[in-house]
């Protein structure tokens, strides 16, 4: 099965795995990590930086609501 990095191409390689349980049965997950750290390094960062504007645009969205409703007690 072909993994390839979605920065450089390189085939992905087996990084750290871990066990889980889904039901009542034992899954290994394996994650894949780009064999070039340096551009491994960078792939992590962007996944990092997507997950944090995520979670601030969550919170902007929540924050919106919660002025939109203040606003609406105030009248
Ligand atoms: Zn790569």
């Amino acid at each position: 099965m072909s993994n390839p990095c979605v920065k450089c191409g390189k085939e992905r390689v087996d990084g750290k795995s871990w066990e889980g349980k889904v039901g009542s049965s034992v899954v290994t997950y394996t994650m894949t990590i780009c064999p070039d750290s340096a551009c491994q390094k960078q792939v992590e960062k962007e996944i990092a930086d997507r997950k944090a504007k995520s979670a601030s645009l969550l919170r902007a969205k929540e924050e919106a609501k919660l002025a939109r409703e203040r606003l609406l007690a105030a009248r």
